[in-house]
């Protein structure tokens, strides 16, 4: 595959994440890439009737979204080839009474979401995006996404004066009198910024604001770096790359055309905070759109239960690449490296849910997309992290295997990861849907 290509692949996954940057906006611009493939939106509400061929999405708690081609055998026959990961990161939140003036200074205050590096917030250009509920005119309940590009606020760091032990005790901040975030210089007769500036961004019939999903992000745009461009660098990589790789495979003129099994990409929220909600990975999501599928199209009560013993998940996120100047934190025999290919993620007391019989048939499927691969275990002696696979191999009885591609800085607000592993991943992903 040539380098120009590479580029191209890593540049639409930053454009992506650029354009996506909370996990509502996640679905709402793989929305937008659906449509113009045709994909039809089913509502859960609703009866459907499913083509065989047809092209169609679900979403659920508008940040959860499952997408699926329905092949043109029967589901009992062909079984489901799954591709899951997860729309959110770690991140700060606003609070639901989030204001405080001190010192003619506006402040945000804000929770913790997952496993931020929370000084990686520090001195960053922040502003925030998500959603927001609002009662309109008629006294009704809407809501909307709100986007704010232009930078809006910033947690300033503690000059090294004031912090002499900075660098040999680390950058710390206190989780609840240390993060709020400065927004705006007031003065005590001007109305809360914050709320001027969500409202500025509501339609012409919004009455009242009354809740709202706040995220948090880093508005610098994704870049290449190194020598020759081989990195690249943005927030979100973990895990917006597994879920741009999905779709790429997905959307592949070669995957379209071959419409014998049923192909399903299903993308996560609240993975970061143990995937239990109703829209989580660990909630009935998945179950009952596959289950929804088998029974739209065919009578037997047994189908979905033969569909699911044919099934194959693909679990999808990001694995520890190899950082040199800490080689103490991995296990020599299991290091893996950016830019020298996909990883498949092993861990016996199933962390990940990889056996011995799934990490096979995905060295194969690599080997039949010509992709180099690389074998991760976690050291004995640190506590290993966990995804989706188990929990989604889990519900429905499906075998499966973690893999993800190998980034440096997992859940940083600046994360980074390997052009041409990217391509890799979308290769491998390909080959599994068409094999
Ligand atoms: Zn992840």
């Amino acid at each position: 595959m040539n380098v120009n290509f590479q580029q191209e692949n890593a540049q639409s996954l930053l454009d992506f994440i650029d354009n996506s940057p909370s996990p509502w906006h996640v679905v709402t611009t793989l929305e937008a890439q659906l449509t113009s493939f045709q994909f039809e939106r089913l509502y859960e509400t609703e009866i459907w009737t499913l083509k065989a061929g047809g092209r169609y999405y679900v979403i659920r708690g508008d940040s959860s979204i499952i997408i699926f081609i329905h092949g043109e055998k029967s589901v009992a026959e062909s079984g489901f080839k799954i591709i899951g990961a997860h729309t959110d990161s770690p991140s700060l939140r606003v609070k639901p009474n989030p204001v405080t003036n001190v010192s003619k200074l506006e402040r945000l205050h804000v929770e913790i979401y997952g496993g931020a590096i929370l000084a990686t917030f520090s001195d960053r250009e922040l502003s925030l995006a998500g959603r927001v509920n609002y009662q309109n005119f008629a006294g009704n309940l809407s809501h909307c996404l709100v986007n704010f590009p232009k930078p809006l606020m910033r947690l300033p760091n503690l000059a090294i004066h004031l912090n002499r032990g900075v660098n040999e005790e680390g950058l710390k901040f206190q989780k609840q009198n240390e993060l709020a975030l400065i927004l705006a210089n007031v003065s005590a007769q001007l109305p809360s910024q914050f709320e001027t500036l969500l409202k500025s961004k509501l339609p012409h019939d919004a009455e009242r604001i009354l809740a709202w999903d706040l995220n948090v992000f880093d508005t610098q745009k994704g870049n290449f770096w190194g020598a020759n461009n081989e990195f690249f660098a943005n927030r979100q990589i973990d895990n917006l790359a597994s879920c741009h790789a999905a779709i790429s495979a997905l959307l592949n003129e070669e995957v379209l055309k071959n419409d014998n099994s049923t192909l399903v990409c299903a993308f996560f929220d609240h993975e970061e905070v143990g995937s239990e909600s109703h829209c989580g990975a660990s909630g009935n999501f998945l179950t009952d759109i596959l289950q929804r599928i088998s029974t739209a199209t065919t009578q037997n009560s047994q189908d979905f239960s033969r569909a699911l013993a044919k099934s194959f998940i693909i679990s999808a996120d990001m694995a520890h690449a190899y950082h040199p100047n800490f080689p103490q934190c991995y296990d020599g025999q299991h290091t893996v490296h950016v830019n020298q290919g996909v990883v498949i993620k092993v861990n016996v007391n199933q962390r990940y849910a990889s056996d011995g019989i799934s990490e096979a048939m995905f060295i194969q499927w690599c080997e039949q997309a010509k992709v180099p691969y690389q074998m991760y275990s976690h050291r004995n002696d640190f506590p290993c992290g966990s995804t989706i696979g188990s929990i989604v191999s889990a519900k429905l009885g499906v075998k499966s295997v973690d893999v993800g591609n190998p980034m440096w800085a997992m859940h940083s607000c600046r994360e980074s990861a390997g052009v041409f592993d990217h391509s890799s991943m979308i290769r491998v992903m390909k080959q599994f849907f068409v094999a």
